[in-house]
């Protein structure tokens, strides 16, 4: 085990004192803030929240479908729209997670926002 680094009894905590963490005592933690086991929790949030990865809107099949509606739109129409295939705007309207390329095009096209940061 390591020595505290203020007073030189045996460490049983780390503590950032003055921008440097330490080994320190029990006695010689309130000199700084203790460091408690956070790269534990770091770790778990980001494994349920990818950081490069938008959410995209739960309502996107409604939301699609409502858009052509009104226009009175096919599905080969709309994918013309956005240079993708019929198959891809029928898939998106039964509830498929298209690629988020794909997502953003529907975005520009419709004029909401369908991906959440
Ligand atoms: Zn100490």
């Amino acid at each position: 085990m390591a020595e505290c680094e203020v007073c030189g009894k045996k460490a049983t905590k780390r503590a950032e004192i003055e921008g440097v963490v330490m080994n320190v005592c029990d006695e010689c933690v309130k000199f700084g803030k203790e460091i408690v086991a956070r790269n534990v929790i770091v770790k778990t949030s980001q494994r349920q929240k990818p950081l490069s990865v938008p959410e995209i809107s739960l309502d996107l099949p409604k939301i699609v479908r409502e858009y052509r509606e009104k226009r009175q739109m096919s599905q080969a129409q709309l994918a013309a729209a956005i240079l993708e295939k019929a198959s891809v705007i029928k898939k998106i309207e039964e509830g498929w997670i298209p690629p988020t390329d794909v997502v953003k095009k529907l975005e520009k096209l419709i004029g909401t926002k369908l991906l959440e940061e």
